[in-house]
């Protein structure tokens, strides 16, 4: 069994209400071999709620305390990151998951890329907090459906 962003299959859980549907994630809903997660929901975010991205430093700072997550208005939403974050990993240890497919450039499923803290599309080398929590925690993770 492996885990999916949610988004990915189909779940309009993105922070406008929309989904990702992406056929490679989606199929391995469908066909039982995939979990779906959404780690902002996890962490208490509504659906809609308004954009946010890591500032001051990367998601492993996030999650040393060392770095925020913030809204485009500047809202600190860090401790639903974090907390979401940590949801996910509890969710693939009580389903023996190792691996994950997960959003590419989202603050939180992002694996290698993701948006620069200025909320103007750039992207930068990094993670999103779950999934370099996820990583640190020993599961596989990649980035799937830019
Ligand atoms: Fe998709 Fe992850 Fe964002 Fe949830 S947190 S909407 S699963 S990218």
């Amino acid at each position: 069994m492996i885990a999916v962003s949610a988004c990915l299959a189909g779940v309009p859980c993105r922070y406008d209400g929309g989904s990702n549907y992406c056929e490679a994630a989606g199929l391995r809903v469908a066909l039982g071999e995939a979990l779906c997660i959404c780690p902002e929901c996890l962490g208490g975010l509504s659906i809609p709620r308004e954009p946010a991205e890591i500032v001051g430093g990367s998601a492993e700072d996030v999650l040393a305390g060392h770095a925020r997550v913030l809204t485009k208005s500047g809202v600190d939403v860090t401790e639903a990151f974090v907390q979401g974050a940590y949801a996910a990993l509890e969710f693939c240890k009580i389903h023996g998951i190792k691996e994950a497919i997960l959003k590419a450039k989202s603050p939180s499923c992002g694996c290698g890329m993701i948006y620069d803290g200025t909320f103007s599309g750039h992207l930068i080398a990094g993670n999103g907090v779950a999934a370099a929590l996820l990583r640190q925690n020993g599961i596989a993770v990649r980035a799937e459906c830019g």
